[in-house]
């Protein structure tokens, strides 16, 4: 079975989220938890969360005819930074996340995804420190929440373009049953693994540095950029650098079968729509 969908806005809700999904053919799904920029989260409307809950778990033979759903993969505010250089940022992350989390719970057994965060000249180490204290502090044993830190592209002075800094970040943390990584093909392939020419190494590499059974998650995106371009600008599937070949190997890779596979393309409702149709008939 492969789960796929994209990335929803979740301004009209949760119910919402779930009947859009149900009409792009998706059956999975990422969202922002709260505005992308960081801020105030709205409350959590349980009978909202409820009925998400019952349209994800419909049978496959269900009045709706949806197809069985993966995991969703929710998304931090990209604008967090957990090892900012400034106490005020790093404390701001750290709010949100552990309110994030508390929330998360009214969707239990998904994931939630972030971007591990940019040192600004601390040196990676630091950086890496700052993550790992972090999640120490927000990653309850109770929760039911999978955290999965994103591979990046290494832009900057970002951490996590680089299997060996995840494989750091995961080997720090108390509560190893709630951590795992999300791989986003355009960051992957910008960051310099080749996942067109060379996919089964890349994966190897993965498995040895980090472990292929804390993948839990992938972010499916063609790259308006070369690879090693540490760059990190999404393109439609197919128009971009990557190309539909390479993409389509890819969500169907065995090592990889399973994972929830979540658009972050450039797209409207009827682009996502068809790239949902054109990766499953791949
Ligand atoms: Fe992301
Ligand atoms: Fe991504
Ligand atoms: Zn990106």
């Amino acid at each position: 079975m492969l789960y796929i969908g994209y990335h929803l806005s979740s301004v009209n809700g949760f119910r919402a989220m779930g009947e859009e999904a149900l009409k792009a053919g998706a059956n999975t799904f990422a969202f922002f938890t709260r505005n992308p920029r960081g801020g105030k989260a709205k409350d959590i409307d349980l009978d909202d969360a409820k009925a998400l809950i019952e349209i994800i778990s419909g049978s496959p033979e269900g009045a709706s005819g949806a197809l069985p759903f993966g995991p969703l993969v929710a998304h931090a505010p990209y604008t967090l930074n957990p090892c900012s250089d400034k106490a005020k940022v790093r404390e701001f992350a750290h709010m949100c996340m552990s309110d994030d989390l508390k929330r998360m719970e009214y969707l239990p057994g998904n994931y939630y995804n972030f971007h591990p965060g940019s040192h600004v000249g601390q040196g990676v180490q630091a950086g890496i420190e700052m993550i790992t204290d972090l999640l120490n502090d927000i990653i309850t044993p109770s929760q039911s929440t999978t955290v999965l830190l994103e591979t990046m592209s290494g832009k900057g002075s970002e951490i996590g373009g680089r299997f060996e800094e995840l494989a750091q970040i995961i080997d720090g943390v108390k509560c190893q049953d709630k951590i795992g990584v999300c791989m986003d093909t355009c960051h992957v392939h910008d960051a310099g693994y080749d996942i067109i020419g060379n996919l089964d190494h890349v994966l190897e590499e993965f498995d040895e540095i980090v472990g292929l059974d804390r993948l839990k998650a992938l972010h499916i995106n063609d790259s308006k950029n070369p690879l090693a371009s540490h760059k990190d600008r999404h393109a439609r599937i197919g128009e971009g650098t990557i190309g539909l070949d390479a993409i389509g190997r890819f969500i169907n890779h065995p090592k990889l079968a399973g994972l929830p596979c979540i658009l972050e393309t450039p797209n409207e409702f009827e682009g996502y729509k068809e790239e949902i149709v054109k990766l499953r008939m791949y």
